[in-house]
């Protein structure tokens, strides 16, 4: 016997003993009991991340395992009899908002996070709750500090607890057996718009959270504390601070060198409020960080600059937060181009070497490959349209197209927009096909850009979100439109199978919307993601093809998990429609949230289907002047656009205004001015908008509620309200001028 079978013989010994006692510990206890919880999520310490590959019978890390790749080694339900996939059981969370968690799975038991910052446990195998939990956040305060829904990602777990982040900035503790509180912390400023709604992290025994609010005058960081006692282990800041101070740390100095102006007094960006994930054997650290504050770098940093670390990926020592590298993948960005879109590791051979990469499909547009040992650059390739850039030069920077920066006075309709060709819908990578799969979006953004129209002028677009937004305020100005791109007003999606090494795309299904669900695949080729329309479809990972639908009712965008209970494989997948797009659009009627759960056999009743009836336009009119409806379309999009974004689109979560009942318009003053439909997350106006502007805004909803109702073409209602905005803001300064 030589020494290297002694090792391996040890090895597989200790292995045997270590399932033998977690089968003990886990079959001591009926499960779902308190001890049960208690004892298996207690077993998850660091080696139990480290090696989740070991234990494809649980999901009990964000994306899977450290690699986030969301491949799962469970072959049960295959290709031969994907068609007895059926329903085990469902179950109502009775919330109509955003779920987009993906849930962590532990010997049979689901922990998972909903709208609002509700935790719950349920029993995988007969859909009974087992505890709730509810972070009591402050509904009515939180509504107007947070951008694009009540949403939440997910939980870690780790010996004994699990870890929420809440969307008023707070990192707590909760047992798992019980469902009880262990302790929190504020990890954001009090004052501020923070708000949390990615996955915490468990790292190195430390529990790592960031935060969002690039919208809204933040500014980034990622924060470690002990997972035992919530005291904080380190900071790292993504964006530097004002330069007359100190700097938190030294690599801060060199970063702040890329900035110009008075930057940090909007925070200037940079928010992580997504990826970050862990590389153990480098210790190493992945933060994907966001746009910056303002979105366009010529108010946010006058006369240029990379603006380090927006929309980058840092690397840093998970022992102290201390700088390794960074790779941006838009340098200077103006587009609110974020690189917080989710980063999987793989091992890959390029070029006949095997290579340590991170792999990353951020908003703009680009597949990058990157060397996770020393950042450096690999390769890049569009996976959508894009038009703000030709390609990525050697040294991995961006060839940027003339007037993608829109400093010219013009409109310029640019892909991606800023939801990006790929936002943080989860992708997948599955290590036998090789195949990146990708949720992808297609559609443009109008930006633009008046010198006159300062960072705190109230011309900026939707008042609550402070001005900070690059877009089309003005619809007067002449617009640049490019032929090959997405139309202006269109949105479609796709899932997208891409070849990480050779850069090129293998196959792509396309779907009516821009927003559907994360991607899972497994060892048994098969991929599985949801869709806007409520489409649950597994497909071959080679070829795409479709291979078996579920209709889960409403629009979908988690990603599903695939486990084990007692011998059996299930899939579960959490639906419900929302998120900054579901806030305008839909494509199936809104449902309840609800957790699907489906195994081979099941035999589960679905809920009743709601049928999909769009609301009709309202028969009210108005008899306003074109200056008054001008008037009210720029008021519209100061205030507004930011949750109820262009109206005659039928409406998402939030309503399309031009199908308001008779009741909302004929309390239109209630709504907005008092807040009479807080309740349902319509914030009370009266500290942004006037009287006047409120009744200018009607004005506008039911010219154009007429407009679309006699069928006018959408060119020409598009021409009308950009010669009455032009004529109502002409209006404006003259009476602003006989003021004075
Ligand atoms: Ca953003």
């Amino acid at each position: 016997m030589t020494l290297h079978n002694v090792k391996v013989g040890i090895l597989y010994a200790t292995f045997l003993l270590l399932s033998l006692l977690y089968a003990c510990k886990s079959n001591d206890y009926p499960k779902g009991s308190a001890d049960h919880m208690a004892a298996t999520v207690g077993m998850i310490d660091d080696d139990a991340i480290v090696n989740a590959d070991d234990n494809q019978a649980d999901w009990i890390t964000y994306g899977g395992n450290y690699k986030e790749d969301r491949y799962v080694q469970l072959d049960h339900i295959n290709k031969d009899n994907i068609n007895q996939l059926s329903l085990a059981w469902t179950a109502n969370l009775g919330t109509k908002r955003g779920i987009q968690a993906t849930p962590l799975v532990v010997d049979g038991i689901l922990y998972f996070t909903g709208p609002w910052n509700i935790v719950w446990a349920y029993d995988a195998r007969s859909g009974k709750e087992l505890w709730r939990f509810d972070a009591e956040v402050d509904r009515v305060k939180t509504a107007t500090n947070i951008c694009c829904g009540t949403i939440n990602r997910g939980l870690a777990a780790y010996k004994g607890d699990l870890f929420t982040g809440t969307l008023d900035g707070r990192l707590i503790s909760i047992d798992a057996a019980t469902g009880t509180k262990n302790w929190e912390v504020k990890t954001t400023p009090e004052e501020g718009k923070y708000s949390i709604t990615g996955a915490p992290r468990i790292m190195d025994g430390k529990v790592v959270i960031g935060n969002g609010g690039s919208e809204f005058d933040a500014r980034g960081y990622v924060t470690a504390y002990d997972a035992k006692t919530g005291e904080q282990v380190w900071r790292f800041f993504t964006v530097p601070g004002d330069p007359s101070m100190p700097f938190e740390h030294p690599d801060l100095a060199d970063a702040a060198k890329t900035w110009n102006g008075e930057w940090w007094k909007q925070g200037g960006g940079g928010t992580a409020w997504d990826a970050i994930t862990y590389d153990p054997e480098q210790k190493t650290v992945f933060i994907g960080t966001g746009n910056g504050t303002h979105w366009n770098r010529e108010i946010r940093s006058p006369g240029g600059g990379d603006n380090l670390y927006l929309s980058s990926i840092v690397a840093v020592n998970v022992e102290d937060g201390s700088y390794k590298w960074h790779y941006q993948t838009t340098p200077g960005d103006t587009w609110d181009y974020t690189a917080t879109q989710h980063i999987i590791q793989a091992d890959l051979e390029i070029e006949g070497e095997m290579r340590k990469v991170l792999m990353q499909a951020p908003k703009n547009g680009f597949f990058y490959v990157i060397d996770r040992t020393t950042g450096e650059f690999i390769s890049a390739d569009n996976y959508v349209y894009v038009n703000w850039a030709s390609g990525i030069d050697k040294n991995g920077r961006p060839i940027e197209n003339p007037g993608a920066r829109y400093l010219d006075g013009q409109s310029h309709y640019i892909a991606p927009s800023s939801h990006g060709g790929h936002n943080w819908f989860p992708m997948a990578y599955n290590r036998q096909t090789g195949l990146v799969y990708i949720p992808t979006a297609h559609e443009v953004g109008a930006y633009g850009y008046s010198p006159d129209i300062g960072h705190d002028s109230r011309e900026g677009v939707s008042g609550p979100l402070g001005g900070n937004v690059s877009m089309n305020s003005k619809l007067y100005r002449p617009p640049v439109i490019d032929p090959q791109a997405p139309p202006p007003g269109t949105v479609s999606g796709s899932l997208l199978a891409w070849d990480p090494i050779k850069q090129e795309e293998v196959w792509r299904v396309p779907q009516r919307l821009h927003q559907n669900g994360g991607v899972l695949t497994t060892s048994a080729g098969l991929v599985f993601q949801a869709d806007a329309e409520g489409k649950f479809t597994a497909r071959d990972a080679s070829t795409g093809e479709a291979l078996w639908e579920y209709d889960v009712r409403g629009g979908a965008i988690a990603p599903p998990v695939t486990y084990e209970v007692d011998g059996e494989q299930y899939v579960t997948l959490l639906v419900g429609w929302g998120g900054i797009q579901g806030m305008w659009y839909k494509a199936a009627a809104l449902h309840p949230g609800t957790v699907y759960t489906f195994k081979l056999n099941g035999s589960g009743t679905p809920p009743e289907k709601i049928p999909f009836e769009e609301k009709p336009l309202t028969a009210m009119r108005t008899s306003a002047s074109p200056v008054d409806i001008g008037k009210g379309v720029t008021a519209f999009v100061q205030y507004c656009v930011g949750c109820h974004l262009t109206t005659g689109m039928g409406g998402g979560v939030v309503p399309d205004l031009t199908r308001s009942t008779d009741a909302v318009l004929n309390n239109w003053d209630q709504i907005v001015l008092e807040g009479a439909l807080e309740h349902n997350g319509m914030p009370n106006m009266s500290q942004w908008i006037t009287k006047e502007e409120m009744e200018r805004v009607k004005d506008f909803v039911l010219y154009t509620a007429g407009a679309f109702s006699e069928g006018m073409d959408p060119v020409t209602y598009q021409t009308n309200l950009a010669q009455m905005q032009y004529i109502g803001d002409q209006a404006r300064m003259e009476e602003a001028k006989k003021i004075e």
